[in-house]
């Protein structure tokens, strides 16, 4: 069988070119044909020599996932398409593309279904099926951007799954959209959103010098709450998030987003916004406040989501305090809220929202 090529590395395409041309930057080349330049067929690589095209066309695959469905909404800040992909074993994620005129962001999966199930979110609710390969992920930011002919400046992985759980692919894929030779989207412009799973995002804070955004999914300033909100508190409480993110010396472009999902009467009171207050400095956090999106299908999900003017007052008291604060005023905030709220197939996608 084929092996797809967008699954390969920079550095294992030029081993697989070593070993077939004997020239290790023929792999240069072709990343740059298919990343830089659209192109696909190997035929129409030019600058490569046509045993090497031979062996490419009898080796790679480079079908991407084909569309199943998309729907589009416009909001005052732009426009949003939200698309639904069918993988090569015929399981379905979604990319979110928000067209805000210079700002052209997608909002990325990083698995099929999600192991965290956040008691709010669609995708939690509808279990784990199994990791993307790097170049599914990948192949979302091609397919969108072949579609709509627009470049993309800005990637948030936000959409289904939860991206630190399957790092490995994500950091394949990051290695190839921050290449200015491929892709080329500057790391400043990338966001990893997390549940909060605290040892790997340390491991990658403490790291050499971090070059992508991360946020972190809050929505609790108790322990006792956000163990009911995010099972995943039972294993990273919030004194492993206070403790990672004090430790952390952000610049003023990198500081780490810490959102948070206002449920009706259950987060949404003005102590839980002096609780953030107390907890975090406005020096190494911005904060991003998300009215909770009801869904739209019939879950088990029963909250509701804060009106607009609880909303306003949390974040004037994050802002009083002298934090940064986006709030998300749009019915949208759905797509991209927190992490996940993606849906698989089978669903009616047709309500999408826009930030
Ligand atoms: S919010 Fe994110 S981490 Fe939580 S269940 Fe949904 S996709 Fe997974």
């Amino acid at each position: 069988m084929k092996m797809s090529i967008f699954d390969l590395s920079l550095k294992e395409l030029e081993n697989f070119s070593a070993r077939c041309s004997g020239k290790k930057f023929n792999a240069r080349q072709v990343m740059k044909w298919i990343y830089s330049g659209s192109i696909y067929d190997f035929n129409k690589m030019t600058d490569i020599s046509k045993t090497f095209r031979k062996k490419l066309i009898a080796s790679m695959d480079t079908t991407l996932p084909e569309i199943l469905n998309s729907s589009l909404e416009r909001d005052n800040n732009g426009l949003s398409i939200k698309y639904l992909l069918r993988l090569k074993d015929g399981e379905t994620v979604e990319s979110v593309f928000m067209d805000h005129g210079k700002r052209k962001t997608l909002c990325v999966s990083s698995q099929v279904g999600c192991k965290m199930q956040c008691i709010f979110c669609t995708t939690g609710n509808f279990g784990f099926k199994r990791n993307l390969t790097s170049g599914e992920i990948l192949a979302q930011l091609l397919v969108v951007k072949n579609k709509t002919g627009d470049k993309i400046s800005n990637v948030v992985f936000m959409g289904m799954g939860e991206p630190l759980d399957n790092f490995e692919e994500v950091k394949k894929a990051l290695d190839i959209i921050s290449d200015a030779n491929f892709i080329g989207i500057a790391p400043r412009r990338i966001t990893i959103s997390t549940c909060g799973i605290m040892n790997r995002l340390s491991e990658i804070l403490n790291g050499s010098k971090y070059k992508y955004k991360f946020a972190i999914s809050l929505n609790a300033v108790t322990n006792s709450l956000r163990d009911q909100l995010m099972p995943v508190n039972k294993k990273f409480p919030i004194e492993s998030i206070l403790e990672t993110v004090n430790r952390t010396k952000p610049s003023i472009h990198n500081k780490i987003t810490i959102e948070y999902v206002l449920i009706k009467g259950i987060n949404d009171h003005i102590e839980d916004a002096k609780g953030l207050i107390k907890m975090f400095s406005p020096r190494t956090v911005k904060f991003n406040i998300i009215p909770f999106n009801n869904p739209e299908m019939n879950l088990n999900i029963n909250y509701e989501r804060s009106d607009d003017k609880t909303a306003v007052e949390f974040g004037n008291k994050l802002v009083k305090a002298g934090f940064t604060v986006t709030l998300r005023h749009s019915r949208a905030q759905g797509i991209n809220g927190g992490c996940g709220q993606l849906k698989s197939k089978n669903m009616n996608i047709k309500n999408i929202t826009a930030v």
